[in-house]
């Protein structure tokens, strides 16, 4: 069945999203700060709006994939943002990393207007979006995700209801966590390799099949062997969502240490300047404790 669905936020992650939606036969307007993000969905063959009210007027489903809890407050929450302009019944998925308690905060202030909210944060970065192979965590009701899942469908091949409003942040932060320190455990491999004078790419071909393989090492090898740090996943989220895992875990009592230490590693890679790049830069941090010159 085509939805009308209203996209805002058009970036990395939520440009290919949109056009994967359109390419399943749903029917997408497209709002970002933006007007490029906006037209990258007009020409795949998408509607473009000038604002969010404007965007979700008539939609029957809304779509955000923002940065971080500002933006989604802004964006739903805020003056001219979708909770003042979506009709009643609405299905509102909020799909960017953000924190469990701003995303059941979200759902109590749309519940209050009659609108019902998912919490539906992805894995498996801007490639797993072109490529609609995403994994799909979501919070909320299960009726509603029920309605969900076939949008899911088009956007992920693993799509998961994990349980009530902001259980999928919860289980997004726990995915941060296992990925920050996969990738600064294959760094510090990767200079220990160099290091030791070891061909890098026999290496790593071989730990890929051993049970030191992993998806990180299958998807930033290549960023590690030629130091392309074009983003994919920037350093800046990776840094928002460390936080966002080291306050959740911290609620619910639970211990992170190696995940602190990964925290503070993914902190000072920022510091030095590297925020803007992947997060397979966590490289360059390794590279700067072992006294190599960093470019
Ligand atoms: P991005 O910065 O590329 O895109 C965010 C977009 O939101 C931008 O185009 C920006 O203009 C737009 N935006 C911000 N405020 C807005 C507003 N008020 N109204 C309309 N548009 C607004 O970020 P991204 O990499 O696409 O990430 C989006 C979310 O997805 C983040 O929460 C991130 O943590 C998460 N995520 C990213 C990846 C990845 O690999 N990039 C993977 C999984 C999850």
């Amino acid at each position: 069945m085509s939805r009308k669905i209203a996209f805002v936020g058009l970036g990395i992650m939520g440009r290919p999203m949109a056009v994967n939606l359109l390419k399943a036969g749903h029917r997408v307007t497209g709002f970002d700060l933006s007007p490029a993000s906006v037209e990258a969905v007009v020409a795949a063959g998408g509607q473009g709006a000038g604002s969010i009210a404007e965007a979700v007027a008539d939609a029957e489903v809304v779509i955000t994939m923002v940065p971080a809890d500002p933006h989604v407050e802004a964006v739903i929450l805020g003056e001219g943002g979708v909770l003042e302009n979506v009709r009643p019944g609405a299905l509102v998925i909020d799909m960017s990393s953000i924190t469990p308690q701003t995303s059941i905060k979200v759902g109590r202030a749309a519940a209050e207007k009659g609108v019902r909210t998912l919490d539906a944060p992805v894995s498996g970065g801007e490639a797993g979006a072109v490529e609609a192979v995403l994994s799909i965590m979501v919070g909320g009701e299960a009726a509603d995700f029920a309605e969900a899942k076939p949008l899911f469908d088009a956007l992920g091949t693993t799509v998961v209801h994990v349980g009530p409003s902001g259980a999928g942040q919860t289980v997004k932060a726990a995915n941060q966590l296992i990925v920050a320190v996969n990738i600064q455990v294959l760094a510090e491999a990767v200079v220990f390799l160099e290091n030791a004078g070891v061909d890098l790419s026999a290496a790593l071909d071989v730990l890929g099949g051993g049970l030191a393989g992993s998806t990180v090492l299958n998807r930033k090898r290549e960023n590690m062997l030629k130091r392309e740090f074009a983003p994919g996943f920037r350093i800046d989220l990776h840094h928002k969502d460390m936080g966002i895992v080291t306050d959740a875990a911290r609620a619910v009592g639970a211990a992170l240490p190696v995940g602190a230490v990964v925290a503070q590693l993914v902190a000072s890679a920022r510091a030095n300047g590297d925020g803007s790049l992947d997060h397979s830069a966590l490289l360059r941090g390794v590279e700067r404790l072992s006294g190599r010159e960093v470019a």
